[in-house]
């Protein structure tokens, strides 16, 4: 006997399964027949059709729907991102909060989004990011390289209540708040990100322990989308040095995205 030649046991068996199946089918067939088949005649049939309706499409399994935690569950608008910060008590920073700061500009693929700290005394306030001396500083730097809050820009920060006394946020703060900022991404879809200071610089490259010195003007990505990082408008007004730094990190953020800089400072 040739290996691969079947024995008569083996062709029985394999026809007795033929015949069980081609019986599980009969039932399926015989209605369709009687349907689609009874009065016509029994010529030029499409046996394709008959052939799917004998055997229909598997169902397939339902996934299970994907558990995500609290902290990761995609809010899909910004009202309900909105809504659930606004009741946020993931942090202590919820305790001496008069308002959630939660971001203000344009919501929908701005040029740029601008990454803050976190709100001071007067955006606390306000419930508005960048609305003091260091906000003001800001809008002549967006305005230099053709930007503002009003046309191009979203504005937010790291955590979305103010730290006591304007301190940095701790580490464990940032964290709680970086589910909201990371939606907020998602939903704003930014053509570019620009961090200001080290709070957002390391929190947004994922560098905890890099300097400002070390983070500046190189071009990072977040999710695809390219991120620049310079020095905090506050820093700069406390040390002036730096302003020229800011201005080649701006110029560069403006020719990745086409704009004119018009050559005056910021
Ligand atoms: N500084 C920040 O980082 N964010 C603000 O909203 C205001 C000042």
């Amino acid at each position: 006997m040739e290996r691969n030649e079947m024995t008569v046991q083996q062709k029985r068996e394999a026809v007795e399964n033929a015949l069980g199946r081609t019986d599980l089918l009969m039932d399926g067939f015989l209605d369709v027949l009687k349907q689609d088949f009874g009065e016509k005649k029994r010529t030029g049939r499409d046996f394709g059709a008959v052939a799917e309706k004998i055997v229909p499409e598997e169902k397939k399994e339902e996934p299970e729907p994907v558990r995500q935690d609290d902290d990761e569950r995609l809010h899909m608008s910004m009202a309900s991102l909105l809504a659930d910060s606004a009741q946020c008590t993931r942090c202590g920073l919820c305790r001496t909060r008069k308002n959630v700061v939660f971001g203000t500009g344009c919501s929908e693929r701005p040029l740029v989004m601008v990454i803050g700290e976190g709100p001071g005394e007067n955006e606390d306030l306000q419930g508005l990011p960048f609305v003091g001396k260091a906000g003001q500083y800001l809008d002549k730097w967006l305005a230099a390289i053709g930007l503002s809050r009003e046309t191009n820009v979203y504005i937010t920060n790291t955590v979305k209540c103010r730290p006591p006394q304007n301190r940095d946020p701790y580490p464990e703060e940032k964290t709680a708040c970086f589910a909201y900022l990371k939606q907020q991404i998602a939903l704003i879809r930014p053509a570019s990100i620009l961090c200001l200071g080290k709070p957002a610089s390391t929190l947004m490259t994922g560098q905890p322990e890099a300097s400002m010195n070390a983070l500046h003007g190189r071009f990072f990505f977040h999710e695809s989308i390219p991120m620049i990082c310079t020095y905090h408008p506050a820093a700069v007004l406390r040390d002036l040095s730096l302003k020229r730094p800011v201005w080649d990190d701006l110029k560069k953020l403006a020719r990745y995205l086409g704009l004119e800089t018009g050559g005056s400072r910021a």
